[in-house]
């Protein structure tokens, strides 16, 4: 993951920062008022000392932030609850007199830096300040329930999430696979209540900054016409879904095969606590159930970076090299003074893996604990994705420091991750033999019990929302609409029947915390758009997914060009840079998955797919 400037997670409004933290401006901020036309140049210095003022918050609160995941004590937590609440009560403030220039005729790079500070945030708080407290008091309740969730089947022996996700991962037994996954739901029955009440309130803020409702708002960060981009998402999802069907339908059968027909039925959902994770979201932890049979192993890095005695240092390095490779020049000194490659013996630090540009210049810094593993290798050269990024648009104005769309980010750490070949890996020495073709299969597998099972998911979780948020769903049909969406996208069903006195999507951080989500159904889509692209420039002949661009420059030009643009330009033009299209299209995933899917194919036969 990347983490994003500015740090967004809920607008804290500033009155109910008084306690903690300076405001930053101490009167009510202004509302627009009809007829009333500040002139351009006022819009002018006002996105200016915006951009300074936030730029120092946001460097302030980064140093705070950084502190408190590396070194965890109970001091550098409220030292960057702080700096977050001052800069969150800042980005607030200014959104909502940003609005104040909507209706303005202003210079190009005036009105985008004034939109993008209006469509800045996640939550917007309402004007009345009991409300605004109010939504800041709910928002963190909900996640701190999230956070703090155990399951406790009996007096003194609860379960938290990373227990029982660790159950659902790597049990067999049908039955215990079932009391973990309730288990875990009755952690989020008692938020909705507190969602019900976040979603009113945060309507009502979003509708006070003329949005028509939240999910109109967070949609507007992709910059489309209004309902152009659930139409988006819906052609987009269509073009993959006879993938997803077929993969559905393989690992039913062999689940099937494993369970018995009585668990696991033909022609019918899949029970969502067989697939190896929490929300049925990332199928790998089953891979050992659905992998061919007869079918040549997969080559095995984790035992060559082990043979060839790599260090944490130097796996940065080699991913280093792979940007260096591209044309890019190495990352400066104070990033190998500053990062943390490897979890300390004697303190607790997050070690959830992220990148970080401190400053928005040049102190970029990635933060990890990185074992000598497979996995780890490729979460470096994704990391590194964000960092190179970061750093190719530090030139621009500051509001224009990020992706184009928030989609863009991830993809593109995920591009570089796809170039993490065979190929590459044999041309680095790292692994002596390109593994046989027959393999590709299983390589392929590999990936789409990621990659693709992920896709109807990353769909239906703003689906629901955006629901919710429009008042399409009622509250009083929350967890029927969420059942009703996963069926029909994933074709999953509960092992157990629930109802409205459950409230199932409150079990997924993103719900809880108000994080939104269909980003990473684009970003999943992008990647393969971009690599696909970035792999032409490089010249390469044949199947795509043993395409690597490593050591192309020409891929590392392209490819420079979109990430130099920031955030300064739509992201058509961003994606048009790379692909020379200026829309999204899942063919090149198609292409990237053609050999699995003609495997699935086969395997189907005979089988009754869909549900
Ligand atoms: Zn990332």
């Amino acid at each position: 993951m990347v983490r994003m400037v500015p740090v967004l997670v809920v607008a804290l409004p500033c009155g109910a920062l008084a306690l903690t933290a300076a405001c930053s401006d101490p009167s009510p901020p202004p509302r627009p008022r009809p007829g009333s036309q500040p002139a351009a140049e006022e819009a002018q210095r006002f996105i200016e000392q915006a951009e300074s003022e936030l730029h120092e918050l946001s460097t302030q609160n980064n140093r705070a932030a950084w502190v408190a995941s590396t070194y965890i004590t109970v001091d550098t937590q409220v030292l960057a609850a702080a700096a977050s609440a001052k800069l969150l009560g800042a980005q607030t403030d200014y959104a909502e007199r940003a609005a104040r220039y909507r209706d303005l005729d202003l210079p190009y790079d005036v009105r985008r830096r004034l939109d993008l500070l209006r469509t800045s945030l996640t939550l917007y708080a309402p004007a009345d300040p009991a409300k605004t407290q109010e939504l800041a008091t709910i928002a963190s309740r909900l996640e701190a329930t999230y956070g703090a969730g155990k399951y406790c089947p009996s007096a003194g022996q609860c379960l938290d999430l990373q227990e029982l996700s660790r159950i659902i991962a790597k049990s067999r037994d049908p039955e215990e696979l079932k009391r973990a996954w309730v288990g875990w739901r009755t952690v989020s029955a008692p938020m909705r209540g507190d969602f019900t009440r976040l979603t009113a309130l945060a309507n009502e803020g979003a509708r006070e900054l003329g949005f028509k409702d939240t999910g109109d708002a967070w949609r507007a960060k992709y910059e489309m016409p209004l309902e152009a981009l659930p139409r988006e998402v819906d052609r987009l999802f269509g073009q993959v879904k006879p993938l997803y069907d077929a993969l559905h339908c393989y690992v039913r059968g062999r689940l099937a095969a494993r369970y018995g027909e009585d668990v696991v039925p033909g022609a019918r959902p899949i029970r969502a606590d067989l697939l190896g994770d929490m929300w049925a979201q990332d199928w790998s932890n089953i891979h050992d159930l659905v992998a061919p049979e007869g079918v040549a192993p997969i080559y095995d890095l984790d035992a060559a970076l082990r043979a060839k005695g790599f260090t944490p240092i130097e796996m940065v390095k080699t991913g280093e090299r792979f940007f260096v490779s591209l044309g890019f020049e190495p990352l400066p000194a104070t990033f190998w003074e500053r990062s943390l490659f490897v979890k300390p013996a004697d303190r607790d630090v997050v070690c959830h893996a992220s990148a970080w540009n401190i400053d928005d210049e040049e102190d970029l810094r990635i933060k990890m604990c990185i074992d000598i593993t497979a996995d780890d290798f490729q979460t470096i050269h994704h990391e590194l994705g964000h960092t190179f990024y970061q750093r190719a648009y530090n030139h621009l104005p500051w509001l224009y420091r990020d992706s184009p769309n928030p989609a863009f980010h991830e993809a593109l750490g995920d591009t570089i991750g796809l170039s993490v070949t065979p190929a590459y890996l044999q041309r680095i020495g790292l692994v002596d033999e390109l593994p046989p073709p027959s393999s590709d299969v299983s390589l392929l597998l590999r990936d789409a019990l990621a990659k693709v099972a992920f896709l109807p998911f990353a769909v239906l979780v703003d689906r629901w929302r955006w629901g919710v948020f429009s008042g399409d769903i009622p509250p009083a049909e929350y967890n029927k609409a969420w059942w009703d969406l996963r069926r029909r996208y994933q074709g999953v069903t509960p092992p157990v029947p629930r109802s409205e006195a459950d409230f199932d999507p409150g079990a997924k951080y993103h719900v809880a915390a108000s994080v939104p989500y269909i980003r990473y159904f684009f970003a999943h889509i992008l990647q393969f758009q971009l690599h696909r692209a970035l792999c032409e420039e490089a010249g390469h002949k044949g199947p795509l997914h043993r395409c690597t661009i490593y050591g192309s420059e020409q891929a590392g030009e392209r490819l420079r060009r979109m990430m130099e643009m920031g955030r300064s330009r739509p992201w058509p033009e961003a994606l048009e840079a790379v692909t020379g299209s200026r829309r999204m299209d899942a063919a090149a995933m198609l292409a990237y998955f053609a050999p699995l899917r003609g495997w699935l194919d086969r395997q189907n036969r005979g089988r009754k797919c869909g549900w």
